[in-house]
């Protein structure tokens, strides 16, 4: 079905098609571009000139590496809910606390009333796509997760923030389809954590995309899976793009359990290792995803962003990923 879509939205994709969850690491020069804006040394259309030189370095290793739908690897941001609220109105910069790691990030307030203001990833989605023939996705992250990464001072609960940033990151998804992407993602990756508010997400994902002519992903990490499956199922979006991997593909019993019914973006690799897998590792991985899903319905990719690998481990990944593939297709 999502195979229809795609191509009444004028994408046509190999079998197994490859891509990547959104984020690959900085190179060295971005890092200290970064550094040096932020201590005032360098203009920052300095700093986004490294960011675009940085962009294009991506998209061309995933066009040498034969990725299928690419990414513009998120050069620009610092964290992925920090960077949308800097970029809308009724958010304040909060103290910095730890993220997974030793990240740290300004854990945005929810301070007064949200508004979209200006298109936030739209002019890097065009310049992304402007280097490339292939499809590029439109990159986003979703209400919920901007809510759940948030203090929320003014709204009465969790419900209500998260749902009116649901219609205001709409606005962001109108602004990217009317730029031309087809392939949308939005990402999720908090849902997995309470399960008690899925219906929250899930209602707020409708709000953001019913309606709108795109094929939509969201990527979830891992986390309570067995308390949101089923019920992930009814996120309104073609692709889920799920960590299977570092959980030694634990999901697959769930699929075998309660049928699994959309498009999935199945991890063959796992992001939290230096360590790259041997090729029959990861061909292993994907050949029992396809003993349990339709072949139609699988794409591969990493279990989540790169960013936190080398960019050396990150194209190793990479390689590893499309190699799977395309010893599969056959
Ligand atoms: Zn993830």
């Amino acid at each position: 079905m999502s195979r229809a879509k795609l191509h009444q939205l004028g994408i046509e994709l190999p079998l197994l098609p490859t891509t990547s969850v959104g984020s690959f690491p900085k190179p060295d020069y971005l890092m200290k571009a970064r550094a040096d804006y932020a201590q005032k040394k360098i203009t920052r259309s300095e700093l986004e000139q490294a960011e675009r030189r940085a962009t294009e370095f991506w998209i061309r290793k995933q066009e040498e590496l034969g990725v299928d739908v690419l990414v513009d690897g998120e050069m620009y941001r610092g964290d992925m809910v920090a960077y949308f609220a800097e970029h809308m109105e009724g958010f304040q910069r909060g103290g910095l606390v730890r993220s997974y790691g030793n990240r740290y990030y300004h854990k945005p307030i929810i301070s007064g009333e949200v508004r979209w203001k200006v298109p936030i990833t739209v002019d890097w989605w065009k310049f992304a796509q402007g280097l490339t023939s292939r499809p590029v996705k439109g990159m986003l992250t979703g209400a919920y997760t901007v809510m759940d990464w948030s203090f929320i001072e003014s709204y009465p609960d969790r419900r209500s923030a998260c749902l009116a940033l649901a219609k205001e990151i709409r606005k962001e998804v109108e602004a990217l389809i009317e730029a031309g992407a087809r392939i949308i993602q939005i990402d999720e990756p908090a849902t997995s954590v309470r399960p008690e508010e899925l219906p929250a997400a899930i209602e707020a994902m409708h709000v953001t995309t019913d309606g709108l002519p795109a094929y939509f992903i969201t990527h979830i990490c891992y986390g309570a899976f067995e308390q949101i499956y089923p019920g992930m199922l009814d996120f309104p979006v073609d692709n889920l793009d799920l960590e299977m991997s570092n959980s030694g593909l634990d999901l697959l019993a769930l699929f075998r359990k309660h049928r699994y019914t959309k498009d999935i973006s199945f991890g063959i690799v796992d992001v939290h290792t230096h360590e790259v897998e041997a090729e029959p590792v990861v061909e292993e991985r994907l050949r029992q995803a396809l003993e349990t899903l339709p072949k139609e319905a699988v794409w591969v990719d990493p279990d989540c962003g790169l960013k936190t690998r080398t960019v050396e481990e990150a194209i190793a990944k990479m390689q590893s990923v499309v190699t799977a593939a395309k010893a599969l297709r056959n």
